[in-house]
């Protein structure tokens, strides 16, 4: 097979760790879908010419924890709390989604992240009510063309006739998952798996789960530490003393975490994912952020569900960092007034880190991508920078967390391959991304409508229920 090459001509490129590094001018030559070389000028060569004149070429953001067979219902839970959140859709509506549903969710939402400048993303994907479901959650998310590392959720979500009954159907389903879809590490799409809640079952059946990951060599991603009921066990010292916190695992929210599970996560090697839009809204607590990266625990952020919020990763900056900085000073002011106000706790440098570089640490992909740098795969967003409400411009990096939006993508590249051309996605895939999420929202509509719609009425004490068993 011939080589396929390609130089980005012409840009202000972001080269190296975006907390220190400076925008400067600069071609990028990719090889293979790699950049093998960064220099001054590259345009003679005999490649494919790809202009950034007038654009910041920045790493594509990673998104450290989301679960996208949920585009099915954008926005639905936009007014809802978590407990709303676990009753109607983790209790009812994901036993509604088929397979082609899961695929529709899973393709649509790929391109969704796409569109958005995420070249990669973490896939919670806990939904699999049968052997048919997971193999169209990874179809889907395989072709539409955005990185990944898809977990395979052992959740069982309730039905009414299920299909896997017991843990042991969950845990052979993802074993022959990881042979037949995944035979290496090496691909676009590679695979993890995501626990069970705590409580939702008994220890010894999470302690299996992470077993079978752990002999399937694949990655661990679980939701933990994120629920404020009283008589909660602390799951971080749980799996602590189980000898069960390993190098490598995302724990998501991590929002009820004192400062001594963050440090043990630290210890361990582990990471922690943020998602401020859904964290903030639906009573999980403040974000963990601040309080993680200032005792050097990975933190990395996500967008979690488009049922909720947005997908893009610029929304989550800015509401994250606004939000981290207006907690820190609230407490001086009230205590010492604003003379007391010093330096702010995270700057715009620590965001931008935190949702490309960091998240892909956090993923153990940072070898691969989350920077631009040679050797590593071309996953690259072009920002225009020649429009208006970008102008004047004093710090490139200022204006993207605090001014730039999606409006101002021109391409997105995944491993070389332009994704987003002129700010859009081809216009066949668009439209079949479309097509496949509005057929399956219908379907889903009308299996809903007889229940009273999507948002159910929530029992009360649907999350103290549920964890239940961990007391
Ligand atoms: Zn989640």
């Amino acid at each position: 097979m011939s080589l396929t090459r390609s130089v980005v001509v012409g840009g202000l490129v972001l080269v190296g760790d975006p907390l220190t590094a400076e925008f400067r001018r600069a071609d990028l030559l990719i090889e293979d879908g790699r950049i093998v070389a960064i220099e001054k000028d590259l345009s003679g060569l005999d490649a494919a010419i790809i202009d950034a004149a007038h654009r910041w070429v920045i790493p594509g953001f990673v998104d450290s924890h989301r679960h996208l067979w949920q585009t099915t219902m954008r926005g639905v839970t936009a007014n809802w709390n978590l407990n709303d959140y676990a009753w109607s859709i983790r209790t009812h509506l994901a036993g509604l989604h088929d397979a082609d549903d899961v695929y529709a969710g899973q393709y649509a939402g790929g391109l969704d992240a796409l569109a958005a400048g995420v070249t990669t993303t973490l896939d919670h994907s806990h939904v699999m009510n049968s052997p048919q479901h997971s193999d169209a959650a990874v179809q889907g998310i395989k072709d539409s063309g955005v990185r990944a590392l898809w977990c395979y959720g052992f959740y069982p979500c309730p039905q009414q006739h299920p299909v896997f009954t017991t843990t042991d159907d969950r845990l052979l389903d993802a074993r022959r998952v990881r042979e037949s879809h995944f035979p290496s590490d090496e691909g676009l799409v590679r695979m993890g798996v995501a626990l069970s809640e705590l409580g939702v079952h008994s220890f010894s059946e999470t302690v299996r789960e992470i077993g079978t990951a752990n002999s399937l060599s694949v990655p661990i991603t679980m939701h933990t530490q994120c629920l404020w009921v009283q008589t909660r066990a602390q799951e971080v010292q749980l799996y602590a003393q189980a000898g069960l916190l390993q190098q490598g695992q995302i724990h998501s929210h991590a929002n009820a975490c004192n400062d001594r599970d963050l440090t043990m996560l630290r210890d361990a090697g582990c990471a922690i994912a943020t998602t401020p839009d859904t964290e903030l809204q639906m009573g999980v607590g403040y974000p963990a952020f601040r309080r993680a990266t200032s005792l050097g625990l990975t933190a990395g952020i996500g967008a979690d569900i488009v049922s909720n919020n947005s997908g893009d990763l610029f929304t989550a900056m800015r509401i994250l960092m606004q939000h981290e900085r207006g907690a820190a000073l609230q407490p001086v002011l009230e205590q010492s007034g604003l003379d007391a106000v010093g330096a702010l706790p995270l700057t715009t440098r620590h965001m931008l880190r935190a949702a490309t570089l960091l998240g892909a640490r956090a993923l153990g992909l940072e070898s691969v991508c989350g920077s631009i740098e040679v050797g590593k795969a071309a996953d690259l967003v072009l920002l225009r920078n020649d429009r208006l409400h970008l102008r004047p411009i004093i710090d490139p990096v200022d204006s993207i967390v605090m001014q730039v939006t999606t409006r101002d993508i021109d391409r997105v590249l995944v491993h070389g391959r332009i994704v987003v051309q002129d700010g859009t996605l081809p216009t066949a895939v668009e439209r079949r991304g479309i097509q496949l999420i509005d057929v399956a929202n219908d379907r889903l509509a009308k299996r809903v409508a007889p229940l009273g719609g999507w948002k159910l009425t929530t029992p009360p004490n649907t999350i103290k229920t549920a964890v239940a068993s961990l007391n």
